[in-house]
């Protein structure tokens, strides 16, 4: 049983990423205004998620690693309505099937904090009472040690590994707005180096300039939605509906052409869905494809957060919910392609 959870879980949480994701997730969801993500080794050694949440209480604590526990939905209808990023109860018990998992964790109703162990099986090992303030810690010892093969897959890429887990914390930077992030790694001979800090802003331009510095702001131009014509409704096979509302808005933003400031890797674009991040491919495709009509061999940078009903999208389709099913993709695409458009023609290159 324990040998079917533990592969299960490695199903769960795929890489250094997802684990991250996770953890970010949770404290995103305890309403945490300040997360700081602390590694060793590029998350070999340690992967720590530290915030200001709202904290676990003490009743809560033998649960929290029980497979299926979640604190967030409590009927099979709440999935329509999501606000919560999390919402399977996988996570916490699938990583301490994966690693030694630690919690320090002190609820905004308590003055005290608890350190607590957990073994393999999600049993708790030990509770100590100690000092913090209000939040929770979340460490993750030697992630993958419990998979000898996995484990020794991962750190044989490490730095690809740690480079993926890096953007995606970016797209949780640019896209958290009012958060404060940071995250630093310590390296086996002890030096320690930040790898991004953010202050929090409410404006995503803020936070991009945190994370990639002011010249990257400089070429960013601001994508206003445009209801796609005939035309092009028609390129995407959609017959013109009488109600022509569109059931979407967007944030956008993307390197102007007439800046020329595309780069030679796609290593810049940031797609979210209700401003969790994903990777719709035709979206992406669509975006890259117009851009290089007019700006050739070259990929933009892109923030791009389309807001929808909760009910139009399942974010269920795989574990790690970066792929996501968008009811009217269609249309979605047309929009994006009019918006695009638009933009780019009173900017020829
Ligand atoms: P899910 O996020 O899908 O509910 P998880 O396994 O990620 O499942 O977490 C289990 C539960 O542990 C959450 O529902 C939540 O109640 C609690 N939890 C996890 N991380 C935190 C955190 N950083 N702050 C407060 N509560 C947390
Ligand atoms: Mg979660």
């Amino acid at each position: 049983k324990d040998t079917i959870h533990r592969i299960c879980s490695g199903q769960v949480v795929l890489s250094l990423s997802v684990a991250m994701k996770e953890l970010v997730e949770n404290s995103l969801d305890a309403g945490a205004t300040i997360i700081d993500v602390h590694l060793k080794e590029y998350g070999s050694e340690l992967l720590e998620v530290c915030d200001n949440g709202s904290g676990v209480l003490p009743a809560n604590f033998e649960s929290l690693t029980l497979k299926h526990y979640t604190s967030k939905i409590k009927e099979f209808n709440d999935l329509q309505y999501l606000e919560t990023l999390g919402f399977r109860g996988e996570a916490l018990s699938s990583l301490c099937a994966l690693s030694d998992l630690v919690i320090t964790t002190r609820h905004s109703s308590l003055d005290i904090a608890t350190k607590i162990t957990y073994d393999n099986n999600g049993k708790i090992v030990s509770t100590t009472p100690v000092a913090r303030e209000k939040g929770t810690t979340v460490t993750l010892c030697k992630l993958f040690s419990s998979l000898p093969v996995r484990r020794k897959e991962f750190t044989k890429n490490l730095k690809k590994e740690f480079n993926k887990m890096c953007q995606m914390l970016y797209a949780y930077c640019l896209v958290s707005k009012g958060v404060k992030f940071t995250c630093s790694n310590t390296t086996d001979k002890g030096s320690k180096s930040t790898i991004v800090s953010t202050d929090g802003q409410n404006m995503v331009r803020e936070n991009i300039i945190n994370v990639f510095g002011p010249k990257q702001i400089s070429t960013l131009i601001d994508i206003d939605l445009m209801p796609p014509n005939e035309e092009v409704l028609a390129e995407f096979g959609i017959k013109s509906s009488p109600d022509s509302s569109v059931p979407f808005s967007f944030e956008f933003l993307i390197s102007s052409v007439i800046h020329g400031s595309g780069r030679r890797v796609a290593d810049r674009q940031f797609y979210f869905i209700n401003s969790r991040p994903c990777e719709p491919s035709k979206l992406m495709k669509i975006v890259n494809e117009i851009y290089k009509q007019f700006n050739s061999n070259e990929y933009p940078f892109v923030y791009l957060n389309v807001t929808t009903k909760s009910a139009l999208i399942d974010v269920n389709i795989t574990p790690d919910k970066r792929q996501v099913f968008i009811e009217n993709e269609k249309l979605l695409l047309a929009v994006v392609k009019s918006s695009l458009l638009a933009a780019f023609k009173q900017f020829p290159s």
